[in-house]
């Protein structure tokens, strides 16, 4: 791959907690077009600077860049509004409403009325049912999405995300607590919607899924990236092992 101008970047970016520097003047770039992963020990900072690039959490100091905006501090729908959709750890829909519903929910809204009105949209429901069929759920769209197993909630999850046509999608462990049918089926459909022109960026413990999928990797350690690069290149890095092995 050619070297494409940087999609997402920050400077410096800085988080503490209390005494704890979560995310310590980190300074990572991740190109458009790709498919980056954010990897690292337990306790790195990975959430952290996931939550403060969506807008989840202010930074004390530094920035996050967008396209070549400023987007440090914004509200997180209006992050999303510019184009950048993610999941959750924990997955994140409602279980009392069906597979539609759920989808129809997920829209980019600032209040109950601007999401009532986006999803009464015949529009909407379209997408909905389309995406539903692509993420190989259409069989269950009117099932009470508690019932799925939690891998299918994962993949109505990324449906979800993918309703408002983020041109970035942050998956936070995608493959967590997924079983290695539906983790396949994840990592295919992040496959075809990457040739699509979708950017990735995945934190995700599942290495086999990491290597694998990815074309750049960045390690974190204690606040900040250590390690970054191809697979290859990251898995054989000493410093990568010594992070993990916590020497
Ligand atoms: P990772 O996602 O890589 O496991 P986190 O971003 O969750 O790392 O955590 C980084 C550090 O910040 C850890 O030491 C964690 O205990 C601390 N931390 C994260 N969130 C909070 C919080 N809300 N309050 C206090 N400490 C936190």
């Amino acid at each position: 791959r050619t070297a494409a101008p940087a999609g997402l970047r920050t400077e410096g970016l800085t988080k503490s907690f209390g005494g704890v520097r979560a995310v310590n003047e980190a300074t990572v770039s991740f190109r458009d077009g790709q498919i980056n992963a954010l990897i690292g020990p337990n306790g790195s900072g990975k959430t952290t600077f996931f939550n403060c690039v969506t807008g989840m959490i202010k930074p004390d100091s530094g920035s996050v860049i967008f396209r070549d905006k400023e987007i440090t501090g914004r509200a997180p729908h209006r992050i999303a509004r510019g184009g950048i959709g993610r999941s959750f750890q924990l997955c994140r829909i409602f279980p009392r409403m069906t597979l539609l519903e759920n989808l129809l929910v997920a829209v980019r809204a600032r209040n109950l009325r601007e999401l009532m009105a986006g999803s009464r949209q015949p529009e909407a429901v379209d997408r909905a049912r389309e995406l539903l069929v692509r993420v190989g759920l259409d069989h269950l769209e009117n099932a009470e999405a508690g019932n799925i197993s939690y891998g299918q909630q994962k993949l109505l999850e990324l449906a979800g995300v993918l309703m408002s046509d983020p041109d970035t999608i942050m998956l936070d462990e995608p493959a967590g607590g997924v079983n290695p049918a539906l983790i396949g089926r994840i990592g295919t459909l992040v496959r075809e919607l990457n040739a699509e022109g979708k950017t990735f960026l995945i934190v995700e413990h599942n290495m086999d899924m990491v290597m694998s999928l990815s074309h750049h990797v960045v390690v974190f350690d204690r606040g900040r990236p250590i390690a970054e690069g191809p697979p290859s290149v990251v898995q054989s890095d000493p410093r990568v092992l010594e992070a993990y092995l916590g020497v």
